[in-house]
């Protein structure tokens, strides 16, 4: 500006042009205004609007079973409409709708679809030491059923697409937004539904959904994890027979016995391990941020002994690398002095996602090898269906990558196949490229997540708003 005065302009000129700028660029701080179609974000606004909406949403009791996710999604509806955004309710079941909105691209993309669930696992009010549906505030940390799973993903959505809608940023790409009931327990109301009937509202190239997670150390970033994938869950069911009797009577064919044979050889049964193009990124690139010892187990995974280590200090990954078979019900028997004709034990089977399931139960079969014991595949009518990964090179996930740049420099992307279920694999199955992501949690709070005390906090919430934003921005905005 000096050189510019002395070419060009009077000292006064350069002045009032000085005093111009200046008023220029604190409006443009004050109103958190960025010129349209970039990704700034008024980011404390945004993480107190995302608050309120989540601490709005974790008061709407929507406990699985029952669900009554008809009150969210007129919640929705409500702020939705508010700000300008039609919305629809679909509601398969009475009292247990979805909701739908839309923001209009150019159509010269495919949509983007930003969901989330809007039922809540049950809980164990004893357990609490707040009031699981108050949403109490505690030093920047919100407490409730849903702050994190589901309602945090729920809240952060809407969020992003109010603020698209208000900044009116171009798009090439629709923005579509879903909240979706009965992802805690299958049933008609879920997404099985969803995408039979309305497909054509949900269709589109690429997904955010929860399912990811990111690691939070000594209040830090440490990763982003997206989640390319999941393990099916199928279950199934041994079914021993025998011959009854009484209890002073030992017989060869005792079923209960024959039963917990068969349950010990398929708990302890190592099923065989193998990788795929995200599991094989994922530990490579954890390696880059782990301790020596550890560093050097996911640099050789599939090794027999790092194998053995995993198992007892990193069941998770151990259960990464393989179809796992977990027992987890046992019954049979009616009275202690009676031996019965039958017992049965419930198996968690969760399968890689290229596992062929037939096959894999006549190998079951074979390790349990007992005649009287038969291996039966539960039913799956409304089961989450066997779906492909999702890429890893694709504009979405480059999106993230860069969105993460920008919120949490230091960090680093880490693509993952969670062990559990979400509703991505109903829209994977149909080949859309869906992600998961989540707001980053400690170790301490992710266990909260399913359990007592459910919670999260309100600053990582607003980072979440901010990533999801700026890539959602990144891959829908006209460019
Ligand atoms: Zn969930």
């Amino acid at each position: 500006m000096d050189r510019l005065r002395s070419l060009f302009l009077p000292a006064w000129c350069h002045a009032l042009l000085c005093v111009l700028l200046a008023c220029f660029l604190l409006m443009n701080a004050a109103s958190g205004q960025p010129p349209a179609g970039t990704a700034a974000l008024n980011a404390e606004q945004a993480q107190a609007e995302a608050a309120r909406f989540l601490s709005e949403l974790v008061r709407i009791d929507t406990q699985d079973p029952p669900g009554n996710e008809s009150k969210v999604a007129h919640y929705l509806e409500g702020v939705l409409r508010e700000a300008g955004i039609d919305a629809e309710l679909l509601e398969p079941v009475p009292g247990r709708a979805s909701i739908v909105a839309r923001l209009k691209g150019d159509g010269s993309r495919s949509p983007v679809l930003l969901m989330a669930h809007e039922d809540v696992v049950p809980v164990d009010r004893a357990r609490w030491t707040v009031d699981p549906f108050a949403a109490t505030e505690r030093d920047g940390v919100l407490y409730g059923r849903g702050a994190s799973d589901d309602k945090a993903m729920l809240a952060a959505n809407l969020e992003v697409i109010l603020q698209l809608k208000r900044m009116q940023v171009p798009l090439a790409r629709d923005v579509i937004f879903l909240a979706e009931a009965s992802e805690e327990t299958s049933s008609p109301a879920g997404m099985s539904t969803i995408v039979q009937r309305y497909w054509d509202k949900l269709n589109c190239e690429f997904a955010l959904n929860e399912g990811g997670g990111s690691l939070l150390e000594n209040g830090r970033v440490k990763y982003m994890a997206v989640a390319t994938s999941e393990k099916l869950p199928r279950g199934a069911k041994l079914e021993a027979t025998g011959s009854s009797g009484h209890g002073s009577v030992p017989r060869i064919d005792n079923a209960v016995v024959h039963l917990a044979a068969a349950v010990a050889k398929a708990g302890t049964w190592e099923t065989p391990a193998r990788l795929n193009e995200t599991t094989r990124e994922f530990f490579q690139r954890l390696a880059s941020i782990s301790p020596p010892e550890e560093a050097a187990w996911y640099r050789d995974v599939l090794n027999p002994q790092v194998q053995e280590q995993l198992k007892v200090k990193k069941p998770q990954y151990y259960s990464m690398l393989r179809t796992s078979v977990v027992p987890t019900m046992l019954s049979g028997g009616i009275k202690s002095n009676v031996i019965p004709p039958s017992a049965e034990a419930t198996l968690d089977i969760r399968a890689l996602p290229d596992e062929d399931l037939a096959k894999f139960r006549e190998m079951l079969a074979q390790v349990i090898n007992d005649p009287q014991v038969k291996v039966v595949a539960e039913d799956t009518t409304y089961s989450m269906p066997a779906a492909p990964v999702s890429h890893l090179h694709t504009e979405m996930f480059d999106a993230l990558e860069r969105a993460q740049k920008e919120v949490a420099p230091d960090s680093i992307t880490l693509p993952i196949m969670t062990t559990g279920a979400t509703d991505s694999s109903f829209l994977r199955a149909r080949g859309v490229q869906a992600y998961g992501i989540g707001v980053p949690k400690t170790e301490e709070e992710s266990r909260t997540v399913h359990g007592n005390d459910e919670r999260i906090e309100i600053k990582q919430l607003g980072l979440f708003v901010r990533y999801e934003f700026a890539a959602v921005v990144g891959v829908a905005s006209r460019k």
